[in-house]
Protein backbone atom coordinates (compact mmCIF):
# COMPACT_ATOMS: atom_id res chain seq x y z
CA UNK A 1 0.00 0.00 0.00
CA UNK A 2 1.34 3.23 -0.43
CA UNK A 3 2.27 5.03 2.25
CA UNK A 4 3.55 8.04 0.15
CA UNK A 5 0.43 9.15 -0.52
CA UNK A 6 -0.01 10.10 3.42
CA UNK A 7 1.62 12.89 5.24
CA UNK A 8 1.01 12.97 8.70
CA UNK A 9 1.68 10.19 11.39
CA UNK A 10 -0.13 6.61 11.86
CA UNK A 11 -0.97 5.76 15.22
CA UNK A 12 -1.90 2.42 16.45
CA UNK A 13 -3.76 2.09 20.01
CA UNK A 14 -4.64 -1.29 21.31
CA UNK A 15 -5.70 -2.06 25.19
CA UNK A 16 -7.66 -4.55 27.34
CA UNK A 17 -11.04 -4.52 26.70
CA UNK A 18 -11.88 -1.95 30.08
CA UNK A 19 -8.38 -0.09 30.34
CA UNK A 20 -9.83 3.13 29.43
CA UNK A 21 -8.91 3.61 25.59
CA UNK A 22 -12.42 4.94 24.73
CA UNK A 23 -12.14 7.12 27.52
CA UNK A 24 -8.76 8.37 26.82
CA UNK A 25 -8.87 8.79 23.03
CA UNK A 26 -11.76 11.07 23.24
CA UNK A 27 -9.79 13.21 25.88
CA UNK A 28 -7.26 13.48 23.05
CA UNK A 29 -9.63 14.24 20.33
CA UNK A 30 -11.20 17.13 22.33
CA UNK A 31 -7.26 18.47 22.58
CA UNK A 32 -6.11 17.50 19.30
CA UNK A 33 -7.97 18.84 16.79
CA UNK A 34 -6.07 17.20 13.64
CA UNK A 35 -7.42 13.53 14.43
CA UNK A 36 -8.85 11.24 12.67
CA UNK A 37 -10.05 7.78 14.30
CA UNK A 38 -10.20 4.94 11.68
CA UNK A 39 -14.08 3.19 11.87
CA UNK A 40 -13.98 -0.53 11.89
CA UNK A 41 -16.13 -2.94 10.56
CA UNK A 42 -17.54 -5.54 13.26
CA UNK A 43 -19.94 -8.20 13.63
CA UNK A 44 -20.41 -6.99 17.46
CA UNK A 45 -24.52 -5.59 17.88
CA UNK A 46 -24.49 -1.86 18.71
CA UNK A 47 -24.57 -1.18 21.97
CA UNK A 48 -26.72 1.69 23.33
CA UNK A 49 -26.00 5.20 22.08
CA UNK A 50 -23.65 3.08 19.15
CA UNK A 51 -24.54 4.13 15.52
CA UNK A 52 -23.46 2.62 12.51
CA UNK A 53 -20.98 4.75 10.53
CA UNK A 54 -19.85 6.27 13.89
CA UNK A 55 -18.76 3.59 16.45
CA UNK A 56 -18.09 1.14 14.00
CA UNK A 57 -20.37 -0.12 10.60
CA UNK A 58 -21.84 -3.15 12.02
CA UNK A 59 -23.05 -6.33 9.94
CA UNK A 60 -24.10 -9.44 10.25
CA UNK A 61 -21.82 -12.59 9.81
CA UNK A 62 -23.14 -13.00 6.65
CA UNK A 63 -22.31 -9.52 5.48
CA UNK A 64 -19.09 -9.96 7.15
CA UNK A 65 -18.29 -13.16 5.20
CA UNK A 66 -18.52 -10.99 2.10
CA UNK A 67 -16.60 -8.09 3.22
CA UNK A 68 -13.93 -11.24 3.30
CA UNK A 69 -14.41 -12.69 0.24
CA UNK A 70 -14.55 -9.80 -1.63
CA UNK A 71 -11.36 -8.68 -0.35
CA UNK A 72 -13.26 -5.22 1.15
CA UNK A 73 -10.79 -5.59 4.41
CA UNK A 74 -6.86 -4.48 4.85
CA UNK A 75 -7.11 -6.62 8.20
CA UNK A 76 -9.34 -8.34 10.63
CA UNK A 77 -9.07 -10.29 13.62
CA UNK A 78 -11.52 -12.79 15.79
CA UNK A 79 -11.42 -10.71 19.57
CA UNK A 80 -13.81 -11.54 22.05
CA UNK A 81 -16.22 -14.58 20.12
CA UNK A 82 -16.67 -11.41 17.10
CA UNK A 83 -14.86 -10.33 14.07
CA UNK A 84 -13.41 -7.19 13.43
CA UNK A 85 -12.15 -5.73 10.95
CA UNK A 86 -10.27 -2.44 8.67
CA UNK A 87 -11.97 -1.52 5.63
CA UNK A 88 -10.17 -0.31 2.65
CA UNK A 89 -12.71 2.11 1.61
CA UNK A 90 -11.95 3.28 5.65
CA UNK A 91 -8.15 3.40 5.30
CA UNK A 92 -8.37 4.77 1.37
CA UNK A 93 -10.40 7.80 3.02
CA UNK A 94 -8.26 8.76 6.36
CA UNK A 95 -5.02 8.31 4.09
CA UNK A 96 -6.03 10.73 1.78
CA UNK A 97 -5.96 13.54 4.75
CA UNK A 98 -2.97 14.78 6.44
CA UNK A 99 -4.39 14.23 9.71
CA UNK A 100 -2.86 12.28 12.25
CA UNK A 101 -4.50 8.97 11.90
CA UNK A 102 -5.44 6.40 15.03
CA UNK A 103 -6.27 3.16 14.50
CA UNK A 104 -8.18 1.16 17.33
CA UNK A 105 -6.72 -2.35 16.93
CA UNK A 106 -5.94 -5.51 18.53
CA UNK A 107 -2.57 -7.33 18.78
CA UNK A 108 -3.49 -8.75 15.71
CA UNK A 109 -4.44 -5.69 14.16
CA UNK A 110 -1.15 -3.77 15.56
CA UNK A 111 0.92 -6.42 14.05
CA UNK A 112 -0.41 -5.94 10.22
CA UNK A 113 -0.65 -2.29 10.23
CA UNK A 114 3.07 -2.40 11.08
CA UNK A 115 3.92 -4.88 8.36
CA UNK A 116 2.06 -2.28 5.83
CA UNK A 117 3.38 0.91 7.38
CA UNK A 118 6.51 0.27 9.48
CA UNK A 119 6.79 3.88 10.38
CA UNK A 120 3.64 3.42 12.38
CA UNK A 121 4.10 4.36 15.81
CA UNK A 122 2.22 1.79 18.22
CA UNK A 123 0.45 2.29 21.80
CA UNK A 124 -0.50 0.04 24.22
CA UNK A 125 -3.15 1.64 27.06
CA UNK A 126 -2.59 -0.80 30.16
CA UNK A 127 -4.58 -1.12 33.18
CA UNK A 128 -3.06 -0.21 36.79
CA UNK A 129 -4.03 -3.36 37.82
CA UNK A 130 -5.94 -6.60 36.73
CA UNK A 131 -8.31 -5.92 39.65
CA UNK A 132 -8.92 -2.50 38.42
CA UNK A 133 -9.20 -4.01 35.11
CA UNK A 134 -12.81 -5.72 36.65
CA UNK A 135 -13.56 -3.17 38.94
CA UNK A 136 -13.80 -0.83 35.44
CA UNK A 137 -15.63 -3.74 33.37
CA UNK A 138 -17.97 -4.18 35.52
CA UNK A 139 -18.73 -0.56 36.05
CA UNK A 140 -19.27 0.24 32.61
CA UNK A 141 -21.84 -2.12 32.75
CA UNK A 142 -22.39 -2.62 28.82
CA UNK A 143 -20.99 -6.02 28.90
CA UNK A 144 -23.32 -9.68 30.21
CA UNK A 145 -21.38 -11.81 32.72
CA UNK A 146 -20.06 -14.24 29.66
CA UNK A 147 -18.63 -11.94 27.99
CA UNK A 148 -17.20 -9.65 30.84
CA UNK A 149 -15.25 -13.09 31.96
CA UNK A 150 -13.89 -13.52 28.20
CA UNK A 151 -12.51 -10.16 27.75
CA UNK A 152 -11.21 -10.66 31.25
CA UNK A 153 -9.58 -13.98 29.96
CA UNK A 154 -7.98 -12.29 26.69
CA UNK A 155 -6.90 -9.51 28.43
CA UNK A 156 -4.29 -11.40 30.45
CA UNK A 157 -2.91 -12.48 26.83
CA UNK A 158 -2.94 -9.09 25.39
CA UNK A 159 -1.00 -7.61 28.44
CA UNK A 160 1.63 -10.39 27.94
CA UNK A 161 2.00 -8.70 24.52
CA UNK A 162 2.15 -5.42 25.75
CA UNK A 163 5.84 -5.45 25.29
CA UNK A 164 5.39 -5.67 21.28
CA UNK A 165 4.32 -1.88 21.28
CA UNK A 166 6.81 1.07 20.58
CA UNK A 167 4.45 2.93 24.09
CA UNK A 168 2.81 1.53 26.90
CA UNK A 169 0.72 4.28 28.74
CA UNK A 170 -0.26 2.79 32.72
CA UNK A 171 -4.38 4.69 32.78
CA UNK A 172 -3.98 5.01 36.21
CA UNK A 173 -4.52 8.81 36.75
CA UNK A 174 -6.86 9.71 33.75
CA UNK A 175 -5.52 13.10 33.20
CA UNK A 176 -1.46 12.62 33.47
CA UNK A 177 -2.21 9.15 31.18
CA UNK A 178 -4.06 11.28 29.24
CA UNK A 179 -1.01 14.08 28.23
CA UNK A 180 1.47 11.09 28.19
CA UNK A 181 -0.57 9.68 25.56
CA UNK A 182 -0.83 13.08 23.69
CA UNK A 183 2.60 12.91 23.90
CA UNK A 184 3.06 9.56 22.20
CA UNK A 185 0.59 11.32 19.17
CA UNK A 186 1.97 14.51 18.51
CA UNK A 187 5.05 12.61 18.52
CA UNK A 188 6.85 13.87 21.57
CA UNK A 189 6.99 11.45 24.05
CA UNK A 190 10.39 11.44 25.76
CA UNK A 191 10.82 7.45 26.82
CA UNK A 192 10.77 4.88 24.63
CA UNK A 193 8.75 2.40 26.61
CA UNK A 194 7.67 2.56 30.21
CA UNK A 195 6.60 -0.75 30.86
P1 LIG B 1 -12.25 0.70 26.76
O1 LIG B 1 -12.61 1.67 25.66
O2 LIG B 1 -10.77 0.48 26.89
O3 LIG B 1 -12.98 -0.61 26.70
P2 LIG B 1 -13.65 2.62 28.50
O4 LIG B 1 -13.07 3.88 28.00
O5 LIG B 1 -15.06 2.26 28.15
O6 LIG B 1 -12.67 1.37 28.15
O7 LIG B 1 -13.48 2.62 30.09
C1 LIG B 1 -13.96 1.56 30.92
C2 LIG B 1 -14.49 2.16 32.24
O8 LIG B 1 -13.39 2.66 33.02
C3 LIG B 1 -15.44 3.32 32.02
O9 LIG B 1 -16.50 3.24 32.95
C4 LIG B 1 -14.56 4.55 32.30
O10 LIG B 1 -15.31 5.64 32.78
C5 LIG B 1 -13.58 4.03 33.34
N1 LIG B 1 -12.24 4.69 33.29
C6 LIG B 1 -11.51 4.98 32.19
N2 LIG B 1 -10.33 5.55 32.54
C7 LIG B 1 -10.31 5.62 33.89
C8 LIG B 1 -9.35 6.11 34.86
N3 LIG B 1 -8.17 6.61 34.52
N4 LIG B 1 -9.68 6.01 36.18
C9 LIG B 1 -10.86 5.46 36.55
N5 LIG B 1 -11.81 4.99 35.70
C10 LIG B 1 -11.54 5.06 34.38
P1 LIG C 1 -15.30 -3.37 21.58
O1 LIG C 1 -16.16 -4.56 21.33
O2 LIG C 1 -15.00 -3.19 23.05
O3 LIG C 1 -15.75 -2.12 20.90
O4 LIG C 1 -13.89 -3.64 20.87
C1 LIG C 1 -13.15 -4.76 21.15
C2 LIG C 1 -11.77 -4.69 20.53
O5 LIG C 1 -11.80 -5.03 19.17
C3 LIG C 1 -11.06 -3.34 20.51
O6 LIG C 1 -10.56 -2.96 21.75
C4 LIG C 1 -9.94 -3.65 19.55
O7 LIG C 1 -8.92 -4.33 20.25
C5 LIG C 1 -10.57 -4.64 18.59
N1 LIG C 1 -10.82 -4.01 17.29
C6 LIG C 1 -11.70 -3.02 16.99
N2 LIG C 1 -11.64 -2.72 15.68
C7 LIG C 1 -10.70 -3.54 15.13
C8 LIG C 1 -10.20 -3.70 13.79
O8 LIG C 1 -10.58 -3.05 12.84
N3 LIG C 1 -9.25 -4.68 13.64
C9 LIG C 1 -8.79 -5.43 14.66
N4 LIG C 1 -7.84 -6.33 14.39
N5 LIG C 1 -9.24 -5.30 15.92
C10 LIG C 1 -10.19 -4.36 16.16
Amino acid sequence: MQQSTHNGRLVVVAAPSGAGKGTLLKRVREQLPNITVTVSATTRPPRPGETDGVEYFFYSPEEFDRLIAENALVEWAHVHGERYGTLKSELDRVLRGDNIVIFELDVQGMRHIKRLYPDAVSVFIAPPSMEELERRLAGRGTNNAEDMALRLKNARGEMSARLEFDYVVVNDDLARATAELIAVVRGEARSTKIP
